[in-house]
């Protein structure tokens, strides 16, 4: 038997990180010895939506203080049992846009794989608290049916690989699927939306970097910070990893009260992620999920901290406010009216 004395997160090994993640509500209590009064409420927000918090992430959070951002986005709380009229299950109803099993194609232009279901981090805000993982799995049978799908479909010329975390799965996994992709000659472009590379940035590893840059496939990765303190400098390491092989950086964060819900809080996050390489690209509304109430910001406290952003920072670093509303053929973009500032 193998034993291991170093501190797990000391591994460089990605999938050994991701299976060794905190996945119980009585080991984070006493990993970052939380006070006992919260366990009963977290044993039922659990079973609604399983803790999991990977070390590397969980060796960021700041002992003993209730309100650290990155303790908000994974500690499972009473107030998520709490149910608010318009907050539903499936929020996005995405349930109707699913042609087929792992596929969702909603906007003209660019087609949507869940690729897993499982994410290595599973952050209490989430949309995707409710959705029919099991009902969405990625096998060979629906690869083949998606591939015919697209072959079909001229008009889409981008594959966005989202999940729950597309890059949970293996980079030979990977390697195929773009294989795959690049079969089809409209398709140009992938883009990879996912967490990983800010709470296990070790998962942007050497054969990953290897695969990207065989495509022939323009490559961009969203990845999903939503507070400066994520970002440390093995994040740095992975970012530079994919700018020299010639990979798009832009992040998409969302916003939460009690986390990022303050304008000095939003200038370091855009001025962080830029230091690595990355552009903002989104900053989402909450979407209304059952559970997640506690985190919404208004929309007009969203325009106010939006139009005090522009008057921080330059325009390149400022990320598109947006919320998500049903059966439109977009991401509805949220007026600032900054001509009246
Ligand atoms: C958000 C989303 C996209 C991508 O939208 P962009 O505006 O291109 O970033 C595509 N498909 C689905 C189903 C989405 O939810
Ligand atoms: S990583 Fe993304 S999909 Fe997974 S739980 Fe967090 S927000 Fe949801």
């Amino acid at each position: 038997m193998i034993t291991r004395t170093a501190p797990s997160w000391h591994t460089e090994d990605w999938q050994f990180l991701l299976s060794d993640s905190i996945r119980t509500v009585e080991s984070l209590w006493s990993a970052l010895n939380l006070p006992s009064e919260g366990i009963p409420a977290a044993l039922s927000a659990h079973r609604e939506f399983q803790v999991r918090v990977p070390k590397p992430f969980l060796d960021k959070i700041e002992r003993g203080n209730p309100d650290d951002p990155l303790l908000k986005q994974i500690l499972p709380v009473a107030a998520e049992l709490e149910a608010h009229a318009g907050f539903l299950k499936d929020p996005l109803a995405e349930r109707t846009t699913n042609p087929a099993s792992g596929l969702l194609h909603k906007y003209k232009s660019r087609v949507l794989l869940v690729m897993s279901g499982a994410c290595a981090v599973n952050c209490r805000y989430c949309f995707r608290r409710y959705f029919p993982y099991s009902d969405n799995r990625m096998g060979s049978e629906e690869l083949d049916y998606i591939a015919g799908y697209l072959q079909h479909h001229n008009e889409v010329n981008e594959v966005i690989l989202s999940g729950g975390d597309p890059l949970v799965i293996s980079n030979g996994r990977l390697a195929k699927l773009l294989n795959l992709l690049e079969s089809i000659s409209h398709i140009s472009r992938v883009r990879i939306h996912t967490r990983l590379p800010v709470v296990i940035p070790q998962r942007i590893d050497a054969e990953l970097l290897d695969v990207v840059s065989r495509s022939r496939l323009n490559v961009v990765m969203v990845t999903h910070s939503n507070h400066a303190r994520e970002l440390d400098a093995v994040f740095d390491q992975a970012m530079l990893g994919l700018r020299k092989v010639g990979v798009t950086l832009l992040n998409q964060a969302v916003l939460l009260r009690g986390i990022n819900d303050s304008v000095a809080s939003l200038v370091d996050l855009s001025e962080r992620l830029f230091e690595s390489g990355v552009l903002p690209y989104y900053l989402h509304l909450l979407d209304p999920v059952a559970g997640a109430q506690h985190f919404d910001v208004s929309e007009s406290t969203a325009r106010t901290l939006m139009q005090q952003l522009h008057a921080e920072l330059p325009g390149f670093l400022i990320p598109r406010l947006v919320r998500e509303i049903p059966q439109k053929p977009s991401k509805t973009l949220i007026d600032l009216h900054l001509s009246e500032v």
